[in-house]
Formats: C-alpha cells, structure tokens, sequence
C-alpha cells in the first residue's frame, strides 16, 4: 500500500487541479513548503518531505516565531512531493474546496526523527532557524519555534498576504482561477 492511497483517494483529478499522488526519490536536499489554505476553517499546511512525500499537518493559527507559542498541528494524509508548488483554487465541493496561497518554500535539514518527533531546520524565504514538531496523542502535534537568532518574542503568527512566489493575494489567486471557483 502507498502512503499516498489517501491522498489520492480523497481527490477527483478530473475536477481538481491538484497534483496525482505518486511517490518520488527522496531528493538530496530535502524540501519544505507551506501553504496557506482557506478552506471551511482557515488553516497553513505544514510539509516537510520526507522518505519521498510530504508529511503534511494542518496548523489552524500557522506558525510563529515565538518560542513560546505552542501551535497544534494536526497529521492529514502525505500529499506528493509535486504538491510543494501547488497554488490555485480547489473547486467547492471537493476535498478541501478553497484558495490555495503557496506561504512559504524552501529545503530543510532534519536533525533528529523518531515516532513522535521531528527537529528540524529550516532555509525557507520566510521560515528560517530550529523548529520542533511534537506529537501529543493522535494526530495531534505541535510545532514550535526553537531558541536560535531567528526567535521573536513579540511577534505572534507570521503573516504575509501574497504568496512567496507568485506574489498575488488571496482574492488575487481566486480571480486568476475563476473557472474553479463558484
Ligand atoms: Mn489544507
């Protein structure tokens, strides 16, 4: 069975632009991306590649740059490693219907992994420095911001309105798929 059953199972590609599921070579350089995604609850899809797919966690407030923050981030099904670029809109009425913003790219470099963690680097263009994902129960984790030059104590959620490469808005990006959306 493929780690990517899921992902797959969940989608109609003939509706959704989304990438089909298939399972790559890991990539010496591993990659990160995430996506800010409003769906029915506003959420940032954090993923991390790795044995090649992305682990993905939906994290309901995004991720700060305060150490203090402990910010829940719930496991979903491995997305391709296709998916890293993805942005646009997926259709009402499909799995995760919604606007896609692409929050953030880049390549990461794990420092430790076992069963219920993952400490990790990231060199993104807006995510950078020593995070941590924890796993409490479940599909429940948390990810947090690791002491290192990059902290800030005052900063709660890190928000940038366009996406990292495309730099359109939300609206933007809706307006661009309109086909897509109703
Ligand atoms: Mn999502």
């Amino acid at each position: 069975m493929s780690s990517l059953d899921a992902y797959n199972k969940k989608r109609n590609f003939n509706k959704t632009k989304e990438p089909r599921g298939k399972i790559n070579k890991s990539s010496k350089k591993l990659k990160f991306c995430v996506q800010h995604h409003l769906a029915s609850h506003d959420h940032y899809d954090f993923r991390l590649e790795l044995d090649g797919v992305l682990k993905s966690w939906a994290v309901p407030k995004g991720p700060s740059y305060n150490p203090k923050d402990k910010r829940l981030a719930v496991q979903v099904e491995d997305h391709p490693l296709s998916y890293r670029t993805f942005e646009g809109v997926i259709p009402a009425g499909e799995y995760g219907g919604g606007i896609v913003m692409l929050f953030d790219i880049g390549t990461y470099k794990l420092l430790e992994v076992n069963q219920n963690s993952f400490k990790f680097t990231l060199y993104g263009q807006r995510l950078k420095g020593n995070w941590t994902l924890i796993k409490i129960k479940d599909n429940n984790w948390l990810l947090i911001k690791e002491r290192d030059q990059y902290q800030k104590r005052s900063a709660g959620i890190i928000k940038f309105n366009r996406g990292v490469k495309s730099n359109l808005t939300m609206s933007e990006i809706k307006k661009k798929n309109k086909k897509y959306s109703s």
